[in-house]
């Protein structure tokens, strides 16, 4: 079984992690052991965002239980809030750290249900019928808006244990969220056609082949976590590069961002990643880079967690 590290989110993809971007996160690194309140207090001029700092919805975010050990729930929500998050979906190998997270900050935290008990599962799960019983025993005593993210491609998204999720999905009205190439998003709507899939990584498919997609599913929705392709950007300047450009105005209401956060370090990235992210955003009409940075996540997800609150 390959490296965890190297199943997780890349997708078999080579770490893009630039020697600027590790820079960047040993900087936080740094910052952080160097105490949070010098880092939180940062004036945002300085770290090179606008201000006031658009908000954003981050809808790809884990906590597992690596991540808590070396960033505690109080240091992890001080970093979401530093990054000026409005909210986001946080899911993580085990639960604990998702649970952990949304008690420190329920106002911040979306939880999300992933079938992975640990990080090795990440291949295992497909065939291991004990994640149905995982997965209905903390469904029974949380509540959460989506279940995921989970790794699965091609046919096997036809496996009983993941028709199981589908259909848990729809007797609790939550949505998916599946990092899956496109025959498996497809395998998924056919078993549900009123599934609501949240397409992880836009499947780290190109934008012609995501536009497709869009085109075909009314309920699906793409983050564009850990991937960079779309977003041309030059110390503070973005560009969104043209096929994504075209992708974005076609379907407005149906991206988000996601720092993915699928190792501890990845966590000092969040504040960057949203700064980043404000970047290139700002290379579009306003309202579809309003919509794409927050305002999806939240007509899609808070307004129902809020609204099943009241
Ligand atoms: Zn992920």
């Amino acid at each position: 079984m390959a490296h965890p590290k190297q199943q997780d989110a890349t997708g078999g993809q080579a770490e893009p992690a630039c020697s600027a971007a590790r820079r960047r996160w040993l900087f936080g690194a740094a910052r952080l052991a160097g105490g949070m309140a010098a880092a939180v207090s940062l004036p945002a001029a300085a770290q090179g965002a606008p201000t006031p700092a658009m908000p954003i919805f981050d809808a790809h975010l884990h906590y597992s239980h690596d991540a808590w050990e070396r960033v505690p729930p109080k240091d992890a929500v001080a970093l979401m809030r530093q990054a000026g998050l409005r909210r986001a979906m946080v899911s993580s190998s085990s639960d604990e750290g998702t649970q952990k997270l949304h008690a420190e900050a329920p106002d911040l935290v979306l939880p999300v249900l992933r079938p992975y008990r640990t990080r090795g599962e990440i291949g295992s799960w497909l065939r291991d019928e004990s994640v149905i019983a995982h997965l209905e025993a903390r469904l029974a005593r949380h509540r959460y808006v989506a279940i995921g993210e989970y790794h699965v491609s091609g046919e096997d998204a036809d496996l009983p244990v993941v028709r199981r999720v589908v259909q848990l999905a729809r007797e609790r009205r939550l949505a998916l969220h599946s990092h899956s190439d496109a025959d498996a998003v497809e395998r998924q709507f056919r078993q549900d056609p009123s599934a609501r899939i949240l397409w992880a990584h836009s499947g780290f498919d190109a934008p012609a082949n995501v536009r497709a997609m869009l085109r075909r599913h009314r309920n699906l929705w793409c983050d564009l976590a850990f991937r960079s392709d779309h977003a041309l950007v030059d110390g503070q300047r973005g560009k969104v590069e043209p096929a994504w450009r075209e992708a974005f105005l076609e379907f407005p209401d149906r991206f988000m961002v996601g720092t993915d956060t699928f190792t501890p370090e990845r966590w000092f990235y969040v504040v960057e990643h949203a700064r980043w992210s404000r970047m290139w955003l700002a290379d579009l009409p306003p309202e579809v880079a309003e919509a794409i940075a927050w305002r999806n996540g939240e007509r899609l997800f808070s307004q129902a967690w809020g609204a099943a609150q009241r």
